[in-house]
């Protein structure tokens, strides 16, 4: 990840001291993790936030050096109900929020536009996809289901399956499609989706490149083993992904239930990079926030980069690689994915844009340790496990983040709101009588505020 990015720049409070018997810990300092401290801290919790990462923000980050203007290297737009957090943060900030809830978009067939006959074909492949998906029934995968052979049917997957949703058809499960709601709101920022999440993590308690290596709950409470030593507390937020969770990189005592190994395997992380291609200010005649996409030679996966033409006014392309396609392509490096981006773009746009380009930045995930993935994807037969992996432990190692988020699940406003309400069970479960350790916290909530607190 890039150094200079807004996260780094606001900053948490990595050399505050920190409570070293806090009420809980959280791993994690992305959105989740953020939402879970605000909320714990707002009951009068002691919160320490433990995260690997040397910014907060997880996969929610805005990097504004690479290309000089901001660039969400993750979640780049805001999405879900009409009441996000983020947005009222946002107005209140003067932020700059784009209206993307009916984007124009741009078909290339080769090197042409699309003309109106293939631009009708392809609206009617949407509609016989969202047809096919919400018509068929149990948790198949949506390739079983979709009628592949109809013209731009495979455009249209391209866009939900590894755009959307990081995987390929063949291991998007239909059932967990059809749990996502519809979006209230779809917006972009000007200053970055990561640079609100950055502010709503400010001066909280967080421990930066601090990694959770043990989680051991064999006691009454629970022990975080970190590279900065241990922390006891009553109660532990497990927020990494469930590509770190797959990994072992953080070790459970005792062993996670079978159940909870089991919804781990079940939402596999699926993969997008994101190119950001930074051209002169031409627009090469496509307007501000306007979608492109191409045709598809061959069957899927097929090679296709999709993008977001300059975004909230900026100056770059975004172009996009996901599923297995992307995930061969990261591994050969940041050459070849700007290469991979930038070649198909001027395939369609014609060499002029290679004349206007400047340089390009890549934010690629599915190598990152600390995330080892985009955002989980259930598996065809695997809904459920989003249900099943937020179940708490032993009433004291609680699990939330995106995984879990449905039916926003995979979003930085699901994260966040899951976080939130995770944090609600763990405030009304150590409020509750008869806990241990209540009456010690109320005395230190209600105690008199010193000078210079
Ligand atoms: C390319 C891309 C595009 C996206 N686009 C959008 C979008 O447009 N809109 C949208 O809403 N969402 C989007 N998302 C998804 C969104 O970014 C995530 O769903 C959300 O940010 C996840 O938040 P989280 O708190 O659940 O997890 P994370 O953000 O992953 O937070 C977990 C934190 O745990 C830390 N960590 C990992 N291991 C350890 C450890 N051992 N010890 C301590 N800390 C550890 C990580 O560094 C991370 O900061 C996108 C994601 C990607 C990758």
């Amino acid at each position: 990840m890039a150094s200079a990015t807004a996260a780094a720049a606001l900053g948490a409070t990595p050399l505050r001291a920190l409570p070293t018997n806090p009420d809980v810990v959280i791993i994690g300092a992305g959105s989740a993790g953020i939402a879970a401290a605000r909320r714990l801290m707002a009951e009068g919790l002691e919160v320490v936030v433990i995260e690997a990462a040397d910014q907060i923000g997880g996969r929610a980050v805005t990097d504004t050096a690479a290309l000089g203007q901001p660039f969400d290297r993750g979640a780049s737009w805001l999405q879900g109900p009409a009441d996000l957090p983020h947005l009222d943060l946002a107005r209140d900030l003067g932020f700059g929020l784009v209206d993307h809830s009916r984007p124009r978009d741009v078909l290339f067939v080769g090197d042409r536009q699309a003309n109106p006959t293939e631009r009708r074909q392809r609206d009617r492949a949407w509609s016989d996809f969202y047809a096919a998906l919400s018509g068929a029934r149990g948790d198949v995968s949506a390739a079983s289901v979709l009628p592949m052979d109809q013209p731009f049917m495979d455009v249209v997957a391209t866009w939900v399956g590894p755009m959307d949703f990081g995987v390929d058809i063949d291991q998007l499960s239909r059932q967990d499609w059809y749990a996502f709601a519809e979006y209230d709101v779809n917006k972009l920022v000007r200053e970055g989706v990561g640079t609100v999440v950055a502010r709503l993590g400010a001066d909280l308690p967080v421990r930066l490149n601090t990694a959770a290596r043990a989680v051991d709950w064999s006691g009454d409470g629970v022990r975080v083993e970190t590279d900065a030593g241990t922390i006891s507390a009553r109660a532990c937020i497990v927020t990494v992904s469930t590509g770190v969770l797959a990994s072992g990189a953080i070790r459970f005592t005792p062993d996670l239930p079978d159940s909870k190994q089991s919804a781990i395997a079940d939402l596999p992380m699926g993969q997008l990079i994101k190119v950001g291609l930074l051209f002169d200010g031409e627009r090469l005649g496509l307007s501000p926030n306007s979608f492109v996409s191409h045709s598809l030679d061959g069957p899927l996966p097929a090679d296709a980069c999709y993008y977001l033409a300059f975004p909230a006014g900026h100056d770059y392309v975004t172009g996009f690689i996901g599923g297995q396609v992307g995930r061969d392509l990261e591994r050969e490096g940041e050459a070849a994915m700007i290469a991979y981006a930038l070649d198909r773009f001027v395939s369609m746009l014609g060499s002029d844009a290679r004349r206007h380009f400047q340089r390009a930045t890549v934010a690629a995930w599915d190598t990152n340790p600390l995330t080892l993935g985009a955002y989980s994807a259930a598996r065809p037969g695997g809904f459920g496990a989003r249900r099943r992996l937020a179940e708490p432990l032993g009433e004291r190692v609680f699990f939330a983040g995106e995984a879990m988020a449905t039916p926003y699940a995979t979003l930085v406003g699901g994260a966040h709101l899951h976080g939130e309400r995770i944090a609600g069970q763990v405030a009304d479960l150590l409020e509750a009588p008869g806990c241990t350790g209540c009456a010690a916290r109320h005395q230190h909530r209600n105690r008199p505020q010193e000078a210079g607190e």
